[in-house]
């Protein structure tokens, strides 16, 4: 199935701003939430519309979807089963607001609640690419410390577990707070248990409590062809652990590509400075030149200029997040030469007695000789 575009779900322009995108959003939720909704399809509609907020309130999400579409979500045989994952969303601010708080644990399994499965947190790291590996793409082997569920606690911290004695187990307290207007009653997260509900008689000692160990692992990435300097690929699940048995994060790896000495790129295009002889540039010639495909063969016309541009279709970079190729430009520079033999020099001077000056801008200054 096709799935929609983010903005189109949303209904808001590319360029639109957080307020903008957040505030359809809660136009959408109010009309699609599935316990008020009367709506067809409500589910689903609140669904596409929750995937689609969580992704483009997210500025370095919102980033990777613009350059890479769904796909940039969609890391087959990485984990991902395609389509975003937001069930480490937090969407309290918006249904916060929404329905007065205390609102939670609606279909998805998420929300409110005690010891509720959190998402791990995302990770990013840097990878520099020869200009050659960002265009044809590569696998490239990287080595991750990822925090992962402590195994002899399960990822709990602790052993021996307990019900909470503070808070009897429901991982809120209730706290009077006296203020000027009066006393008001306010539930807090109970700092004994930092809300789990539970202790544990010993504090597990792989990992000092905390539930997480660190462990390294080697894992091939595959970098898509045409990739460049500030694309993020998403490797989904391969950033730091959940909690309460929540999934883990994902792994953001940012490209740095290196110069090529020859090679410029400018998104999918390729810049190829050409030098060319004064006589080259005058009476033409035919030229073997590199690309990033193998040489091929060029042919100046007469009377080329510095500046010239010849475009050679389908020569630029495989497009990273659409179907086809850039094209590779060709940029004539003519270079005059510095140094002569005598034998060249004496075959300038005389050509210099010929009639060289041709065209406007010879009678343009010529006009404001006195
Ligand atoms: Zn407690
Ligand atoms: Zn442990």
């Amino acid at each position: 199935m096709d799935k929609r575009d983010y903005y189109e779900v949303l209904g808001v322009s590319k360029t639109a701003t957080q307020d903008e995108i957040k505030s359809a959003f809660r136009k959408l939720a109010k009309k699609y939430h599935p316990d008020v909704s009367k709506e067809e399809n409500a589910a689903e509609k609140f669904k596409e519309a929750q995937e689609a907020y969580a992704v483009l309130s997210d500025e370095q999400k919102r980033k990777q979807y613009d350059q890479f579409g769904h796909a940039a979500f969609d890391q087959a045989g990485m984990g991902g089963a395609g389509g975003y994952d937001f069930s480490g969303f937090d969407f309290s601010d918006i249904f916060g607001d929404l329905f007065g708080g205390g609102f939670g644990g609606f279909s998805s399994g998420f929300g409110g609640g005690k010891s509720r499965a959190r998402k791990g947190r995302d990770t990013i790291m840097r990878m520099n690419l020869t200009f050659e590996e960002a265009v044809f793409g590569c696998t490239k082997s990287v080595t991750l410390d990822m925090m992962e569920n402590c195994d002899s606690c399960n990822g709990k911290g602790g052993h021996g577990e307990t019900t909470c004695p503070t808070c009897h187990g429901s991982g809120q307290v209730t706290q009077e707070q006296r203020t000027m207007f009066g006393t008001f009653a306010t539930r807090t997260t109970c700092p004994n248990c930092n809300g789990k509900g539970k202790v544990y008689k010993e504090t597990c000692s792989s990992c000092r409590g905390t539930g997480k160990v660190k462990r390294t692992v080697t894992k091939d990435v595959k970098v898509p062809a045409g990739v460049n300097t500030g694309n993020q690929l998403r490797i989904a699940g391969a950033g730091d652990g959940g909690s309460n048995g929540g999934p883990n994060g994902d792994l953001y790896i940012e490209f740095t590509v290196k110069r090529h000495p020859i090679f410029e790129r400018d998104g999918d295009d390729i810049i190829l400075e050409l030098p060319l002889t004064i006589t080259e540039a005058v009476l033409g010639c035919k030229k073997e030149i590199p690309t990033i495909y193998g040489n091929v063969k060029l042919t100046i016309a007469p009377g080329a200029q510095s500046g010239d541009k010849q475009r050679l279709r389908g020569k630029g970079v495989e497009s990273v997040n659409s179907y086809g190729k850039g094209d590779m430009f060709v940029i004539l520079n003519v270079v005059v030469p510095k140094k002569l033999s005598r034998d060249q020099k004496k075959l300038f001077e005389e050509l210099d007695k010929t009639d060289l000056e041709e065209g406007s801008a010879f009678t343009e200054i010529r006009k404001y000789l006195k």
